[in-house]
């Protein structure tokens, strides 16, 4: 079967109670994400960016609207959608290896079978020589590898990441973009990004889309053509305009004296 992907947000909208009342954490948005891109999702905080992804996930029921995988409306959390977070997700109790084994037990593959395709799944992220460490015993960045290699290993169709390398430093930043385009481009899925760093959609994503305050709703779309890798300031590369546009919608206005 061919892997599709196609992930459709028809004019949803979300709303929570909140003490006064209820509050409109998405205004209607529509979003289409076409099988096998990149869409990085860009906005100030508490704009609704996790909402939207977590609606996506299945996690959270739209007040309005509808979200369709591949045609189909979803019905609580699909098996072909992999979640990355910021908060590594692994467990403390499992090695390495075993937390990306867990991705794979509703296979019910033989147990030969998991343990090679797991083994599999950390060689490509590098961390193989880690496989019998527990969770506590890697960085941060290595944490986020393990969580990339479970989420990989059951071949997701869609790929929903929050703000995943948020809480690295800026040098383990670049190697982790470096992977993930890396194990993307071999894989294939259609990835959700949210990130709050113009930067990082820049480098990573086919599609930006960009969000205004709360009530959140999409204001702005970049489709980025730029071979990768990327950078920046290359010569004759709109990606510096593309980027002082972004920066000044997500500069918030001043408050009137
Ligand atoms: P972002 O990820 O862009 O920072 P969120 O999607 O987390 O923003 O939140 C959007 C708004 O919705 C915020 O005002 C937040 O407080 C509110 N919100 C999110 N989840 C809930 C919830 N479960 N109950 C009530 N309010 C929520
Ligand atoms: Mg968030």
């Amino acid at each position: 079967m061919t892997q599709q992907g196609h992930v459709r947000v028809e004019d949803v909208e979300i709303r929570f109670k909140g003490k006064e009342g209820p509050v409109t954490a998405l205004a209607p948005t529509t979003l289409d994400l076409a099988p096998e891109t990149f869409t990085a999702l860009i906005g100030p905080s508490g704009c609704g960016k996790s909402t939207l992804m977590n609606a996506i996930g299945g996690f959270v029921e739209p007040s309005a609207g509808r979200i369709t995988l591949d045609g189909v409306p979803l019905d609580g959390p699909p098996e072909q959608i992999g979640v990355i977070f910021q908060q590594y997700a692994l467990f403390p109790w499992f090695t390495a290896l075993d937390n990306v084994r867990f991705g794979l037990k509703r296979f019910r593959l033989p147990k030969a079978e998991e343990i090679d395709r797991a083994r599999g799944a950390l060689e490509e992220v590098g961390l193989l020589s880690h496989a019998d460490k527990y969770p506590q015993e890697l960085s941060g960045g290595m944490k986020q590898r393990v969580a990339i290699a479970r989420t990989f290993a059951f071949g997701p169709k869609v790929l929903l990441m929050d703000e995943p390398f948020g809480a690295l430093d800026a040098q383990t930043r670049i190697v982790m973009h470096e992977l993930l385009l890396g194990v993307w481009q071999k894989h294939r899925a259609t990835v959700l990004f949210v990130t709050h760093d113009v930067d990082e959609a820049l480098l990573l994503a086919d599609d930006v889309r960009v969000m205004s305050a709360a009530p959140g709703q999409l204001i702005r779309h970049h489709a980025l053509t730029e071979p990768r890798p990327r950078a920046l300031g290359r010569a004759g590369s709109d990606m510096l305009a593309i980027r002082e546009e972004i920066m000044t919608l997500l500069r918030p206005t001043q408050p009137a004296e």
